[in-house]
Formats: structure tokens, sequence, C-alpha cells
């Protein structure tokens, strides 16, 4: 079977005290209704992982939202896949819409950042989807091949089958526009079936395929409903520790 996951980005928002207070409050919340058979990632900023991984252990998986691309050296600003280990960290976001679009990540630098996270033995949740002008030009589904084929396709088998991606159209990230279950449903079906021409069968059917885009408690179960769709990337909701809680019980 699939892992199931629900990954919480919480993007650059709360200090230490706000992001602890969330995790005390999911913490009492989680458990009077632990989650079953349900990965949870916890994605803070950096500043938060150090004092997070002992929070939630036991109850959540540490995530990171990037990484460099490097391992060491003269990078000013950066953080390594060496430190997110050191730190604790289990999962790395990589390539967000958010980092492609504002800081000019490419295909090409996604696919070294994912090479070096895996040299670490770190699980990366690749984020891919197309804009809404790709959509509406109908060409969404070959912006969606080309980004996982530059990003993932030079990896081996073995690698491969630690990949987790993300599918999130540009256009549902923080807009509160959410794909139907249906265009998430079809885009997730794609995704598998590409995976299946380039690494066979039982390596499509094992990789974890999230939603993310405006997901939150009122509509994650229907799209988690959908047979291709194992679970979400959920930013904004993400930081209400009730609503979070809701979507891990989605399934
Ligand atoms: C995200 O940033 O990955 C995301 C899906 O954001 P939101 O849930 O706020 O749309």
């Amino acid at each position: 079977m699939r892992k199931k996951i629900v990954a919480g980005n919480w993007k650059m928002n709360k200090t230490i005290s706000e992001g602890i207070e969330i995790i005390n409050e999911f913490k009492k919340l989680i458990e009077t209704r632990p989650a079953k058979d349900v990965q949870i990632v916890i994605a803070p900023s950096f500043i938060h992982l150090t004092e997070f991984a002992s929070l939630i252990k036991g109850i959540a998986f540490l995530g990171a939202q990037n990484c460099g691309d490097e391992e060491n050296g003269a990078y000013t600003g950066e953080v390594s896949a060496p430190m997110l280990k050191s730190a604790g960290v289990d999962y790395v976001i990589i390539g967000h819409s958010e980092r492609r679009q504002t800081y000019h990540e490419s295909d090409s630098v996604i696919n070294k950042k994912i090479k070096v996270v895996l040299k670490h033995k770190l699980i990366p949740i690749f984020c891919c989807g197309e804009r809404l002008y790709e959509r509406e030009k109908g060409i969404y589904i070959e912006i969606v091949k080309q980004q996982i084929e530059n990003g993932l396709f030079d990896l081996s088998p073995g690698d491969f089958t630690k990949i987790v991606v993300a599918y999130e159209p540009v256009w549902a990230i923080g807009t509160g526009k959410t794909a139907t279950p249906e265009q998430a449903q079809e885009m997730h079906r794609y995704i598998r079936n590409l995976i299946e021409s380039k690494y066979g069968k039982s390596i499509a059917e094992m990789s974890a395929i999230l939603y993310g885009g405006s997901c939150k408690a009122s509509n994650a179960k229907e799209l988690f409903n959908k047979p291709d769709v194992d679970g979400g990337l959920i930013g904004g909701a993400s930081l209400d520790a009730s609503e979070f809680l809701e979507i891990i019980h989605s399934f």
C-alpha cells in the first residue's frame, strides 16, 4: 500500500514562540484524535527546526522548505542538506512554485537539490504545477511533464522510490481557488502514468503523489478520496492546529 502523507508548509510565517504555541496546541489535539496510517510532516522555517525536532518527535516528521544545492562553502544565506540532516529533518520540499518564480529556480537547480537531498538521506517532496495561463492555454500537462522529466528522470529507479511528488497548480496556491477533485485526479493519474512509462508499474504504484493548492478541512475529503491523490501539501491551513488535524483525518 502507498504511503498517505499530509505535509504542512508554514512558509515564512510565525516567530519562534508563535510556532511553539501552534505545535503545543496540535500535540494536545492529536493526543485525543490520533492519526492512523498517515505520515504527518511539519515544515516550518529554518529557525524553528532544532526546537521542533524534539517537540514533534513521535507525532510528526520534520520538514524543511528548501535546501542549498551545494553541500558547504561560501554560499551566504544558504542552508545545506547535511545541516538539515543534523537538525533532525526528514523531508525537504524542493521546487515549490514560490522558489521557482520568486527566486528563479530552474529545473536544473531543482534537479541538483534533489540529488544533494537524496545523498544525505533526506526525502524530497518535489513540487510541480502549471500557472493559470498555462492551464487556460491547455498546455498544463506538457508543463508538468517537462518539470518532472527535467527535475527527476535522471534518477536511478532506487533513488526515485524515495521521492514524494506534490502536484500544486500555481493558480490554486494561496488563492482560495482549489482544483476540483476531477482536475486533481486527471493530473495525478497522468503523473503516475508518466512515472510508469519511465520506471515501471510497481514503482509508479508505490509513488506518493500529493495535492497542494488551497486544500483545507472543507475540501480535503473529496480530494483525498480520488484514487491517485495520496494526501496533501498544505500551506495556509497548516498554521491552524485544529484545521490541520481535520485535514489529516480526511482520508
Ligand atoms: C503551498 O504553499 O504548498 C500551498 C499549497 O499553499 P496553500 O495551501 O496556502 O494554497
